[in-house]
């Protein structure tokens, strides 16, 4: 029993703290997810307010649900939107703009005034007039005045609203339909590797589908994604609390085990005592009988009771030890399993937060690390540089013209090149390189010790190759080319001192004529 005590008890206090630390780690993460999907949720009822009096209320209390983080009243907040805009896709939409007067509504929150406002109250009148036989032109000029509003983006109109206001500043390019605002919406976003595969079949259902209020089943989709992923992350947390709440009630168990050992132990010393002190007594019993005793045979008699006396005692005493030394074997034993047991459920849930770390922080379409994994490791190069003094070089990539592949050969197509080119930027790196997808048909890479003479050759390199190489769709070659720019740290840069020359050199890569590499 006495190894049990010195050399078990440390190392499960070791491995319980390391646990708790996992935990607390995977903790942060499901965090970063769940606050990048209240971000997503705020920013969709902002941009979708005013769309429909019945979703509205839903939307506000959905947003104040999401930022009070309150997670069983954003459930039921979410569930509640998906029915509103079922029933109101259900709705016939003339209807409804004659009984609940919402054309006057829609104009006071489209933002028009004056002219334009009156214009786009008569063009509705019009509309609804007319019912079904209104005409393409007629709805068009309709939507055209609510879209494109001369009060700018910031405050335009309804539609405008929901489709233009974040993404305008990232530099895109205009984009003219709904669909197409969402998709680029969609694409835009570092989605949790979990969502990519649902996100992809959404964003296909954009491209392919060529009604034009797609955007309104794709919108209900992303709302019960949302929602359902919520309640994954949160499953997922209370399996993994769950697991630690039953781990520190074994470990309280053992410690109950070991104290019970300690308590045999001192039964031991304690009957032990008792035993000498019996011992003492009949021996010094022994002594008197023998000064006092009158005759040999009184003393024999004497003497006889007391050796019995002994014999009984230190034959319940070893009884006693024996009986203790079982207990203490099966305690042991005991111990043991329940050791083993924990040491594998800990091995098994080590293994699986690894395996869920290493699938967080890799991109499902090219197999490269994706943008979790190049912040993690930038950091670390960060550090290093900053120790060490290392060159270090950031290199941000982009495919040329991807969109044109996309719309040409198909999405299947632009996945496939987005893997080959992928699989040609690792080509030529060294094991202290990284490159990784930053999002969309963005890569970033890392050079680790390399000049920046040295880092351009190598960008040249692979620029070339993947321009050679191109991609191959039904039996044709296709030709793809990638622009590059790059930057190297220097002495008071932070990293985004440094991502920022980078993609300003990309940029000014882009406006040279694409297909080649600039440092800045
Ligand atoms: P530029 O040369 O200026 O970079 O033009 P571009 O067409 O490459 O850039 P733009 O930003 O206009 O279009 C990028 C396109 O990349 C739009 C988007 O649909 C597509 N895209 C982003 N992610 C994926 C993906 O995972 N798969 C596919 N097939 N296409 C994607
Ligand atoms: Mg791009
Ligand atoms: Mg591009």
């Amino acid at each position: 029993m006495s190894d049990i005590d010195t050399s078990i008890a440390p190392d499960w206090k070791t491995r319980y703290l390391d646990l708790v630390r996992q935990q607390s780690l995977e903790s942060e993460s499901a965090f970063e997810t769940e606050k990048l999907l209240c971000r997503i949720i705020i920013r969709l009822t902002l941009a979708t307010a005013g769309l429909d009096s019945a979703l509205d209320p839903h939307l506000i209390s959905l947003r104040n649900a999401v930022r009070k983080g309150v997670q069983s009243e954003m459930k039921e907040r979410l569930s509640a939107i998906s029915e509103a805009l079922i029933r109101a896709k259900d709705e016939p939409q003339s209807d409804e703009l004659v009984e609940s007067g919402l054309l006057p509504r829609l104009i006071a929150r489209s933002g028009l005034t004056g002219r334009n406002a009156s214009k786009l109250r008569k063009l509705g009148d019009v509309l609804i007039a007319e019912g079904d036989r209104a005409t393409d032109d007629q709805i068009d000029s309709f939507l055209n005045l609510l879209v494109h509003t001369e009060s700018g983006a910031s405050s335009g109109g309804l539609l405008s609203r929901l489709f233009t206001s974040h993404v305008k500043d990232e530099g895109d390019e205009q984009i003219e339909t709904p669909n197409q605002r969402l998709l680029a919406l969609l694409n835009r976003l570092d989605w949790p590797s979990q969502l990519a595969q649902d996100i992809k079949r959404l964003e296909l259902e954009l491209s392919v589908r060529k009604d034009a209020d797609v955007w309104a089943d794709v919108l209900t989709s992303l709302v019960s994604l949302l929602s359902a992923s919520l309640g994954d992350v949160q499953s997922e947390i209370h399996d993994t609390r769950g697991f630690l709440e039953e781990l520190t009630h074994r470990l309280v168990e053992i410690d109950k085990h070991v104290s019970s050992g300690k308590a045999l132990r001192e039964q031991s010393r304690v009957d032990g005592k008792v035993l000498d002190q019996v011992m003492k007594h009949q021996v010094d019993g022994m002594r008197n009988n023998m000064d006092g005793a009158d005759s040999l045979s009184q003393l024999r008699q004497e003497i006889g009771k007391r050796l019995d006396a002994i014999e009984s005692h230190v034959g319940t005493f070893m009884d006693n030890e024996d009986r203790r030394h079982q207990e203490a074997v099966s305690l042991e034993e005991h111990l043991r399993q329940r050791l083993n047991e924990v040491q594998s459920e800990s091995r098994e849930l080590r293994s699986k937060m690894i395996e869920a770390h290493r699938q967080a922080a890799t991109d499902t379409v090219t197999g490269l690390p994706n943008r979790l994994a190049y912040e993690e490791r930038l950091e670390q190069e960060f550090a290093r540089w900053k120790r060490f003094g290392e060159p270090l070089t950031l290199l941000v990539w982009d495919i040329d013209d991807f969109k044109f592949i996309n719309d040409r050969f198909g999405h299947n197509a632009g996945d496939k090149a987005l893997r080959i080119i992928g699989q040609n930027l690792t080509l030529g790196l060294r094991e202290t390189d990284f490159v990784g997808r930053f999002g969309g048909e963005e890569f970033v890479m890392l050079l680790v010790g390399s000049s920046s003479e040295d880092s351009i050759e190598l960008a040249e390199s692979i620029r070339k190759e993947v321009k050679e190489s191109g991609i191959h769709s039904l039996g044709n070659r296709v030709e793809v080319t990638i622009s590059c720019g790059l930057s190297c740290f220097k002495a008071g840069d932070t990293t985004a001192d440094v991502f920022a020359r980078a993609d300003q050199a990309l940029y000014e890569a882009k406006k040279a004529g694409k297909n080649c590499v600039v440092l800045k």
